[in-house]
């Protein structure tokens, strides 16, 4: 039998305005966003875990760290005044300071696993029900809004392929997410077993300790190495320029360079790859050999780019600490693996970091007026918004430029589109698919030659839709949604307020009538 709950936010029972899901970089900057531009809207946010910081809480390998830098990764409110590359540790750090500082830990239901979320159009409000951790108990929240910051993968449950022999393998196995930091391997030989950006980051922690460090991968990975510093940054903090001024510059700094860069991955990919190698050779060396471990096979940005400060992944190769193969596993075997060409790879330790396993929306059930909402059936809104899904936004951040900088800006949409709802005295926002879109191209979620991550490629079914105009994608471009979304006209046709377009009052208000 449900239990319902008080909520012990001050000023609200167990309705909010607004319900936040999940404490991560994206939930404590929308509710920064929210108590500072709507400052009259209640607010929740429910967060499953017993503490806040989503991804930098899960990870606990060593070395765990961004691969963006952290002018970028932070929020544009609160400065940034530590190395551009940063650990979790720090990041933590700088999360909870804004938490603190702005009081939204008495916002933070911790240990609220939402089960369910429903929405009724004739009462125009989301029910949403968690199991509180501490005792089972199922809590029931009603809100207007729902803000989904829950992320994109599951926080629990990691993505291994289906090796065979697993279970023979005698020595210690185990996924990257689920690494728990007393294990010790000083001394041993470990395994890795992909080259993305997480292997990038566990291989030089362990080359420090491990006597060996094998890394097999299925094909090679772009690494960009580069000091951990910010020039610009360092000569602004010498001459006695204040952090707020320091970080809004180095921000402009970063974005500008990275859009270059992305630019010129698409027009000049093999430029970009020979600059990439003479980085490699700053650190590991004239005579480092790239072929055949380090020529991928795709065209440069196409995935992550793996970050390497200092070099260090190419350091611990060139000092013979870290060895490559590139191969796919055959099978497990008592000692190690074996791979499809025969070769046997011994370890102690094999560590596997072979990413994500999808889950859309937090694996919540969602229900509109009594009917399941399958996400597949959608079609997104710029990424953020989806047809027959009322009154909910979702921050899907970027893949080539740092994920926050979309919660900022959508933390702006939100606020204003809830202040646009309050002015036309609407309770209900729907998007919904103009004449003009109406033959439109229905496609996967995913513009598989533009980005291809496999967590995301493997869960295409699960994922949205998209069309092929620009309203209804998520162009994963910051440099265009920076003047895009802040000029988005709330009263255009593929939005719907209590069912109706308002293009009437544009009209008007253009002819100067309204
Ligand atoms: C190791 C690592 C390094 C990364 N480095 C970078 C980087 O440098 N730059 C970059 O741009 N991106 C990076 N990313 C991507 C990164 O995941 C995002 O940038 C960002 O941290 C995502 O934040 P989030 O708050 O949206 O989601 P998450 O961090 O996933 O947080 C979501 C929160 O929602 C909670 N939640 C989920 N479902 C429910 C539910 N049903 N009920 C209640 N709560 C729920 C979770 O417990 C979690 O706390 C990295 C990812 C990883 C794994």
């Amino acid at each position: 039998m449900a239990n319902t709950e008080a909520l012990a936010v001050p000023g609200t029972g167990t309705h909010v305005d607004v319900l936040i899901v999940g404490a991560g970089i994206s939930g404590v900057g929308s509710a920064y966003h929210l108590q500072q531009q709507c400052p009259n809207k209640s607010y929740v946010i429910l967060e499953m875990k017993d503490t806040f910081g989503g991804t930098w809480e899960t990870h606990k390998y060593p070395g765990v760290r961004s691969d963006s830098d952290l002018y970028t990764f932070g929020y544009r409110f609160k400065p940034w005044v530590g190395d551009p590359i940063a650990s979790a540790d720090k990041i933590l750090t700088y999360m909870g300071e804004v938490i603190e500082e702005n009081g939204i830990d008495q916002h933070i239901r911790y240990g609220h696993r939402i089960t369910r979320s429903s929405w009724s159009s004739e009462d125009n409000l989301w029910t949403v029900e968690a199991t509180r951790n501490s005792d089972g108990a199922t809590v029931t929240f009603t809100c207007n809004f729902l803000w989904m910051c829950q992320g994109y993968y599951d926080h629990e449950k990691p993505y291994l392929p289906d090796w065979p022999g697993v279970d023979t393998y005698q020595g210690m196995f185990i996924h990257a997410q689920l690494w728990d930091p007393e294990i010790d391997y000083s001394g041993k030989r470990v395994l890795v077993i992909g080259s993305g950006a997480t292997a990038a980051t566990v291989i030089p922690a362990f080359a420090e300790k491990a006597e060996h460090v094998t890394m097999l991968q299925r094909s090679p990975t772009y690494f960009y190495c580069q000091e951990n510093k910010n020039e610009l940054a360092d000569r602004l903090r010498e001459i006695g320029i204040d952090e707020p001024t320091i970080h809004r510059v180095v921000r402009a700094q970063v974005m500008y360079d990275q859009d270059a860069m992305t630019q010129r991955c698409l027009t000049e990919p093999d430029a970009v790859f020979e600059e990439l190698k003479a980085l490699v050779r700053h650190y590991a060396g004239e005579d480092f050999q790239f072929e055949p471990h380090f020529i991928p096979k795709y065209r440069v940005w196409q995935q992550r780019l793996a970050f390497c400060p200092e070099g260090d992944v190419f350091k611990a190769a060139a000092a013979g600490k870290l060895s490559v193969v590139t191969d796919t596993i055959d099978t497990f075997t008592e000692k190690g693996v074996r791979t499809d060409s025969g070769e046997e790879i011994e370890a102690d330790i094999i560590v596997a970091t072979t990413g994500f396993r999808l889950s859309v929306m937090g694996d919540i059930p969602f229900e509109v007026d009594g009917k399941p909402v399958d996400w597949h059936d959608t079609i997104n809104y710029r990424g953020m918004m989806f047809t027959g899904v009322p009154n909910l936004l979702w921050v899907f951040g970027y893949f080539r430029a740092s994920w926050t900088l979309r919660v900022d800006m959508l933390g702006d949409f939100v606020c204003r589109l809830l202040k646009h709802m309050d002015e036309v005295g609407a309770k209900k926002v729907d998007v919904a698919l103009r004449d003009e879109d109406k033959e439109m191209d229905v496609l996967p979620w995913i513009e598989e030659d533009n980005f291809n991550p496999g967590y995301l490629m493997r869960g295409l079914d699960q994922l949205p839709c998209r069309g092929n105009k620009p309203e209804w994608r998520h162009n994963q471009d910051y440099w265009a949604e920076r003047k895009e979304i802040p000029a988005i006209d709330l009263d255009g046709d593929e939005f719907l307020y209590d069912n109706k377009h308002r293009a009437n009052a544009r009209e008007a208000r253009e002819s100067g009538t309204g």
